[in-house]
């Protein structure tokens, strides 16, 4: 199988001066100053049906760069229906052909899209252009490009032969069609799970997140512009519910592939379970879900490294990955130097609009998650057992800001240590120097989760012990290292638990799920 080597995107500096720095600043102002009107995408149409929702930047939420438009039921039906009719042909489709749309899809997101795609992150997810640089542009380009690699090593899989009898096996889409459900978070993850899916013979109805729209458009429009053909991925907004229970009412449905909350993971497989006798053929179910990530600091570990993994892995876009690291444990010994350098560390990040591109944290999502944060904020101002040192401000009058903040606690099982918030807001518990086979126990049992971890050490009988006792508590599991920032082709990324079903985003594992192989032996 000749496929072009996959080589992972170069992030852009975006430094003052640069030209791709005029050029994201131009397309901001552009989509920021215009209105969108974004229809649903049902057979390579774009269709609409006058029932809209605006789109308002998270940072600036009374102002509007558009609007979309929400599905009825029947678009949805329409949507598996023309997945359905599409998918002979496409699954017929030599896989070199496939391959190329989705190699030169990367090529144009590297290329003319790039300032757009960033863009469109920046003002509808309010990301700052270096994590809407690295997740939605590079890391989408990445996923596009080694998902061919990945195709292609899958194919090469092939059984053992006999000179009188050729075993071979043929990789097929599944039948019927398939469900992308994605997240706001990542523009790339949002891009990987259609085009995936797609990319191994499977037609798909994908449902974007409600505050991801903007971008999602941009994507469509390069799959579209790239040649996927009508019908082989359908694009339906609205209300989730809705679309789901009609998506898992069809007995063709054959395949999930979901990131999202751990909530919405459990009652869509519940319904698929519900739904079992109608369906043609056993669903594939994929979902990466929550996570309660954590940073354990021994105390050989140096604390400036510390700092910093604790600075950038619990803020980077305002904490909202589903790898951020939210509770941290830290050996009393180095306490006082890791506080002080991550002090430091937090004067240093600006607030604010992410088109000031000095700016280190923007808003969150929406107005729900900024009123879940500012309540688990307020009981850690009037709870005994735990301390603010750092942030706990929060705004909402003009956009969903709210400081990075630190919440120190004497009880490891403090709530914000063990509860998802998904925000910027990092917990930290000291533990005496000599309880560290505790801690690591402890780190275990006070979470549903097992998404990302960090071992932060010197001593190599400490990583050892932490890699040893922590093996179930996450599925990327980083030494010396912040536990965000999985690179494709480097870190497959995913966790088991609450977190999910652990098959790898940016892997052949992942893949594999979106075939149905047949086994084919010829006798001579
Ligand atoms: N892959 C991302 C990382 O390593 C996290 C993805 C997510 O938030 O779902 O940071």
């Amino acid at each position: 199988f000749n496929v072009p080597i996959a080589v992972n995107e170069p992030v852009k500096s975006y430094a003052p001066g640069s030209p791709e720095r005029e050029a994201v600043l131009q397309a901001y102002k552009a989509m920021f100053n215009s209105k969108v009107d974004v229809p649903l995408y049902i057979n390579g149409e774009d269709v609409t049906t006058g029932n809209t929702r605006q789109i308002s930047p998270p940072h600036d939420h009374k102002h509007s760069v558009g609007t979309y438009h929400l599905a009825e039921q029947n678009n949805v039906e329409d949507a598996i229906k023309t997945a359905l009719q599409a998918r002979d042909a496409w699954a017929n489709t030599p896989w070199e052909q496939r391959a190329a749309i989705f190699l030169k899809a990367a090529e144009l997101i590297a290329g003319p899209y790039r300032a757009k795609i960033n863009a469109a992150t920046m003002i509808a997810q309010s990301k700052t252009i270096h994590q809407a640089e690295i997740d939605s542009a590079c890391e989408l380009i990445d996923f596009l490009r080694f998902n061919v690699q990945f195709m292609s090593d899958i194919y090469m899989e092939q059984p053992e032969s006999t000179s009188d009898a050729w075993n071979r096996v043929e990789y097929r889409p599944l039948e019927g069609f398939t469900y992308a459900v994605t997240p706001f978070n990542f523009t790339a993850i949002a891009g990987n799970l259609p085009a995936c899916m797609a990319l191994m013979g499977n037609v798909v109805v994908w449902k974007p997140s409600d505050s991801q729209i903007y971008s999602a458009k941009v994507i469509m429009d390069v799959f579209k512009e790239a040649g996927v053909p009508a019908g082989v991925i359908n694009v339906v907004f609205g209300d989730p519910v809705m679309i789901t229970n009609t998506v898992l009412a069809s007995p063709d449905f054959s395949g999930l592939h979901f990131t999202g909350s751990t909530f919405v993971f459990k009652e869509l497989w519940k319904q698929i379970g519900q739904n079992i006798h109608n369906y043609k053929t056993y669903p594939r179910i994929v979902g990466e879900t929550g996570g309660k990530d954590f940073i354990v600091a021994h105390k050989t570990a140096n604390p400036k490294q510390v700092a910093t993994a604790i600075a950038r892995g619990a803020f980077e876009f305002q904490g909202q990955k589903c790898s951020a690291a939210s509770r941290v444990y830290v050996a009393k010994g180095i306490w006082e130097a890791v506080k002080n350098h991550l002090l430091t560390d937090l004067k240093s990040f600006k607030m604010g609009s992410p088109e000031d591109m000095s700016n280190f944290i923007t808003a969150v999502i929406h107005e729900g998650s900024f009123d879940k944060l500012a309540k688990y904020i307020d009981q850690a101002k009037a709870d005994d057992d735990a301390e603010i040192i750092a942030g706990g401000n929060y705004d909402k009058s003009k956009g969903y800001f709210i400081e990075p903040t630190v919440i120190v606690t004497k009880d490891p099982k403090y709530t914000t240590m063990c509860t998802e918030l998904f925000g910027p807001v990092v917990t930290i518990y000291v533990y005496e120097d000599d309880a560290y086979t505790e801690t690591l126990k402890l780190v275990d049992s006070t979470s549903e989760y097992a998404l990302t971890g960090a071992i932060l050490a010197a001593d190599r009988y400490a990583i050892v012990e932490a890699t040893k006792l922590l093996q179930n508590s996450a599925g990327n599991f980083y030494i010396n290292d912040k536990p965000t920032g999985a690179v494709v082709g480097q870190q497959p990324f995913g966790g088991a638990r609450a977190s999910g079903t652990n098959d790898k985003a940016g892997s052949a594992q992942n893949l594999l799920r979106w075939v149905s192989p047949r086994l084919i032996k010829e006798t001579f």
